[in-house]
């Protein structure tokens, strides 16, 4: 068995062999985290794929964050380490779903959290992320408005900006069952002092009690300006921020918010993708050139 040291000298020589560029969520295991190009939230790692000159894109996320990748830079060889390293919520919303909506709601403008598969987002008007969904939301205030697949992302949105908007019946396991009101009142209890920064996939119970709401990397802002903060999200960012500011007091949330899907990726298996090209992410041309308008509708904003 090769060492982390071992492997880590094995993907830095194949990334130069084969100008290969690693962009890391920040959700991602410590180790892969310290080898990344890129480390962020699905934003800035969209808007890194969309603009790099590397002929290799090796993703190390889930795949919805891979095939928004392809689909920005379909020209480049887009590759996940672990094809298992799905998102869930992306499944609960499918293009068919969307195509009949559309039918019976001609007039309503679908708004497709990236959480979600390129065949939804061909179906959609335009795409948003966490960081941005309030923004996209409040450019179509005067519209009937979908937003999918998460409920409680679109319930945020819709009350920043007062939009007429129809929510979809997705989540995330993770934010929305492995974080509750009652780990908010014992959190608060144990630290009085500290603020309560949550991701906006959490529920509106949560989010209510919370002093900022925010992205990943809004959550990484936050912390930089306060010194004693409960964190609401996946526990790979808060160890990423623990290690980062270790003079500060940061706690999480909930001790069980852990996305599984994005722990699959391990430095051994990126090792191996490098190697072999794999896995390739392929998608049908028509559906990448639609999925792309939607994507950069939401650039542009
Ligand atoms: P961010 O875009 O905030 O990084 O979130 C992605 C995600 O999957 C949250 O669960
Ligand atoms: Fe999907 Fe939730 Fe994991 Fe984010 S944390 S990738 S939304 S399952």
């Amino acid at each position: 068995l090769l060492s982390n040291e071992e492997l880590i000298r094995r993907i830095e020589k194949l990334k130069k062999e084969k100008n290969a560029v690693l962009l890391v969520h920040n959700y991602q295991r410590l180790e892969v985290q310290s080898i990344a190009d890129y480390l962020g939230d699905s934003l800035q790692l969209s808007q890194e794929a969309a603009k790099t000159e590397a002929d290799i894109i090796l993703f190390c996320g889930v795949d919805f964050m891979a095939e928004s990748a392809k689909i920005l830079s379909p020209d480049k060889k887009v590759l996940i380490p672990d094809i298992e390293a799905t998102c869930p919520m992306a499944a609960m919303v499918k293009a068919e779903d969307l195509c009949k909506y559309k039918m019976e709601h001609p007039e309503d403008y679908i708004i497709i959290y990236v959480n979600s598969s390129a065949e939804s987002k061909a179906e959609s008007y335009i795409c948003c992320t966490s960081s941005n969904g309030v923004k996209v939301v409040d450019s179509l205030k005067d519209k009937k408005i979908l937003f999918v697949p998460d409920k409680n992302l679109g319930h945020y949105c819709k009350l920043k900006t007062g939009a007429d908007v129809e929510l979809w019946d997705g989540y995330c396991y993770v934010h929305n069952n492995k974080i509750s009101l009652d780990d908010v009142k014992r959190e608060k209890k144990k630290h009085p002092q500290a603020k309560l920064v949550v991701h906006p996939e959490c529920t509106p119970e949560v989010v209510a009690e919370a002093d900022e709401v925010a992205s990943t990397s809004g959550i990484i802002k936050y912390v930089r300006e306060h010194n004693e903060v409960i964190i609401g999200t996946e526990i790979g960012l808060i160890e990423q921020l623990q290690k980062n500011y270790p003079e500060k007091k940061i706690y999480p949330l909930s001790e069980n918010a852990i996305c599984v899907t994005m722990k699959l990726i391990t430095l051994a298996k990126i090792a191996w993708a490098l190697e072999n090209e794999q896995y390739e992410i392929n998608l049908d041309e028509e559906i990448i050139e639609r999925a792309n308008l939607a994507l950069r509708r939401m650039l542009e904003i």
